[in-house]
């Protein structure tokens, strides 16, 4: 039987390339230079620095204080959801279509956070739909996996008006149910997608350009592996910062005993 190994260097970057139909770049592509930080910090609300953003200090150390829901939500995914369509919490239940519960297999090994939903996902009421979606299905499909073997979730689930970072005071009402689909999915390896969902949970201000790339864990999940990298919105705009995201994707693979068929 063939070992299991992700792919690796120039033929796994030309195969997860090929699944997002693109052609093979100067490999020299990880090195980012001190104006492309800059830019990366000053780009979509939700992937810059957040460098303002007031440090969580929460009861469990590691993220934002919960909301009134702590400890009272449902103990399965089937009962959370109507409550989450229902949710009235913070002001951006008065301008949302649809509430954005996430979506996937609730017994996954393998998880993914983004930030909120835009306005694909507002119309439509799942994650990940747009372009910055079709994008991440091609990333998860380039891990060998289908996107309904995976589950897919925001750090908020209604769009903030504009597609805006969402507020502080948003995050912190929200996040108790993404803990709760985390604690219930239980996944091994969870992906960070950007800044917003990077700083919201893991509690740290740092540019998403200095957390990618490097495994860390959640104080309230200690069990669960975790990689922050890149939103693929960014890569939409950044193609370049592709072979980073591959990068890190890799290492979750190698994480998750994955191989590539
Ligand atoms: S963003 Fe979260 S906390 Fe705010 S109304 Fe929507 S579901 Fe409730």
């Amino acid at each position: 039987m063939k070992e299991s190994r992700p792919l690796e260097g120039r033929e796994g970057l030309e195969v997860y390339l090929r699944y997002l139909g693109e052609t093979v770049p100067d490999l020299a592509l990880p090195r980012v230079s001190a104006s492309k930080k800059k830019e990366e910090s000053a780009g979509r609300p939700g992937e810059g620095d957040m460098s303002t953003l007031k440090s969580p200090s929460g009861p469990s150390g590691g993220s934002f204080p919960g909301g009134a829901l702590t400890g009272s939500l449902p103990g399965s995914l089937e009962a959370l959801a109507p409550m989450v369509a229902e949710c009235r919490l913070c002001a951006l239940s008065a301008t949302r279509t649809h509430a954005v519960f996430g979506e996937g297999n609730p017994s996954a090994a393998l998880m993914f956070v983004g930030e909120g939903p835009g306005a694909d996902e507002d119309a439509s009421g799942r994650p990940f739909v747009g372009r910055a979606g079709e994008l991440l299905t091609r990333m998860i499909v380039a891990m060998g996996y289908r996107r309904e073997d995976v589950y897919i979730a925001n750090i908020v689930k209604c769009r903030p008006p504009g597609n805006r970072v969402p507020e502080e005071v948003e995050r912190a009402a929200c996040l108790p149910y993404l803990r709760q689909q985390i604690g219930l999915i239980a996944p091994k390896a969870i992906v960070l997608l950007g800044q917003t969902a990077a700083a919201s949970l893991l509690g740290r201000a740092d540019g998403i350009s200095r957390l990618r790339g490097r495994e860390t864990a959640l104080e309230a999940f200690p069990g669960i592996r975790v990689m922050p990298t890149y939103h693929p919105a960014y890569l939409l705009r950044n193609p370049a910062a592709k072979a980073q995201v591959w990068a890190d994707l890799q290492q979750v693979m190698g994480w998750l005993g994955k191989e590539r068929g």
